[in-house]
């Protein structure tokens, strides 16, 4: 990584937790890289704007403290896997892995910039910091560090002219190499055109009586290798490449038409689908959903949409109105993955919500960590304070499933009960569980 000016010696040793020097920094998104992982990384840079004049008039060093300011307060709302590196005296690169989605990496970028930019103590001599920020994205802009931080580093550029002060990279601003990324793009289309975009449905069971009483909707895509593209991923080139609102539609036919041939059946359960970010902002997405339903008369409330906190953050009040008209459509609502980014309880009291999700990283490190624990059951107490359902995801065992229950979690979700299955598997699936006593045999 070459990167201008020298930076000063106490910003580039390893002090503060999260920071690297740029070295180490470099080394660490190709190990971040390396890890199996469907999540998305974020490389975020922030070009800093030195007033050039300021030291002259006040003759003193005012660009040191100026950037030790920053660098106590970036660190403050990383999360533990983030690091950042100070690649020169007027740039810092930020790495966040583990992301579940784009918007996140955006709300991380407003929240960057008002730490670079704002809180200057009384006393000093600081002016506010100008910054632009520029975020690249793994596996959507660039698959290798050397192309992620170019690409950041080229939409911070680009930054710099924007209202908001940072920018996602998009193709074409320059910065990456040769990707196949338009090839999936162009299977994604014809997938998309040909219906074959299968949904798979992972079941939901209510831990008091042990019914199945709804199931995810998870893509499962091959696109044309035969090898399952992890969905995190067509999610992502979906977005970018303005694919996300037709294949979340045709996604949500297919939903419609299998919940439909449920209710025929009698098969009275909800189907959940998950609602990327996009969408939120479309205004006419609540009127072709209800279309939709009405054309395959089922009841809405058959339908939930599953909808994670990171994807309302580019505009908050537009994502609620939209949200209520979902509802007085009679669509549930879920919020999925709160607490696993930078979520707010600001958000949660005002959402229109029936269900809140327990995320699986959470369910996972129960039994391993103490901290883990609390956490669930904090978000457990917390969702019914708000008359909220629970549903704990990613449950594996039946120690997580007996603990689930006697936290006062609703429902559950993961490889104890069943993988995602076809739709033909799922209804097998749903014929062969057992009635209540059998159930609780299985479980035990
Ligand atoms: P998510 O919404 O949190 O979905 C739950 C994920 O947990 C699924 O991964 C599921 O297969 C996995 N899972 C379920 N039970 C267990 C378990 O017991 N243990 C473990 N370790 N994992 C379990 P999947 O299908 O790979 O999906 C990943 C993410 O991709 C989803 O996370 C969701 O954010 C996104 N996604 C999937 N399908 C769609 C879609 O149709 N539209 C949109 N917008 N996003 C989707
Ligand atoms: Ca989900
Ligand atoms: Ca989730």
């Amino acid at each position: 990584m070459r990167h201008g000016a020298p930076i000063p010696a106490k910003l580039d040793g390893i002090v503060e937790p999260h920071r690297l020097n740029r070295a180490s920094l470099a080394s660490y998104i190709a190990e971040e890289l390396a890890r199996p992982s469907a999540k998305v990384l974020a490389v975020l840079m922030v070009h800093l704007i030195r007033p050039k004049d300021v030291e002259v008039i006040t003759r003193t060093s005012v660009w040191e403290q100026t950037l030790s300011r920053i660098d106590g307060h970036v660190g403050r709302f990383l999360r533990e896997r983030d690091r950042y590196a100070f690649l020169s005296d007027e740039k810092i690169c930020l790495v966040l892995p583990g992301l579940a989605n784009g918007a996140q990496a955006q709300l991380a970028a407003v929240r960057v910039l008002s730490a670079v930019r704002g809180g200057n103590e009384a006393g000093s001599h600081e002016l506010p910091t100008q910054a632009s920020l520029g975020i690249a994205l793994f596996p959507e802009h660039a698959l290798s560090e050397d192309e992620l931080v170019a690409c950041a580093d080229t939409a911070a550029r680009i930054a710099a002219d924007n209202e908001d002060g940072y920018r996602l990279y998009r193709p074409g601003d320059g910065g990456e190499s040769t990707l196949q990324r338009s090839d999936i793009g162009s299977q994604l289309v014809d997938a998309i055109r040909l219906n074959t975009l299968p949904a798979y449905y992972q079941p939901q069971i209510e831990i008091a009586t042990g019914r199945c009483v709804g199931a995810e909707a998870l893509l499962r895509w091959t696109g044309g290798s035969g090898v399952v593209i992890p969905p995190g991923t067509v999610v992502g080139i979906a977005e970018r490449s303005g694919l996300i609102g037709p294949m979340t539609f045709a996604l949500l036919n297919t939903v419609l038409r299998h919940l439909a041939d449920l209710t025929s059946k009698d098969v009275a359960i909800s189907l959940s689908v998950n609602i990327s970010s996009n969408l939120l902002a479309d205004t006419e997405m609540p009127e072709v959903v209800q279309r939709a339903i009405e054309t395959w008369q089922v009841p809405a409330n058959r339908l939930t949409f599953e909808i994670t906190e990171s994807a309302m953050i580019g505009n908050v009040e537009r994502s609620i109105a939209l949200l209520c008209r979902l509802r007085e459509i009679g669509i549930r609502l879920s919020i999925d993955d709160f607490g696993t980014g930078y979520s707010s309880l600001a958000y949660l009291k005002r959402l229109p919500l029936n269900e809140l999700k327990i995320d699986r990283s959470f369910v996972k490190g129960m039994f391993d960590t103490e901290n883990d624990m609390r956490i669930v059951q904090a978000l457990i107490d917390l969702a019914h304070n708000f008359g909220l359902t629970t549903v704990a995801e990613g449950v594996e065992t039946a120690p997580a499933f007996e603990q689930l229950k006697t936290m006062g979690c609703e429902r559950v979700q993961g490889y104890l009960i069943s993988h995602a299955l076809s739709y033909v598997e799922f209804l097998h699936w749903h014929e062969s569980w057992p009635d209540e006593a059998g159930q609780r045999r299985l479980i035990q």
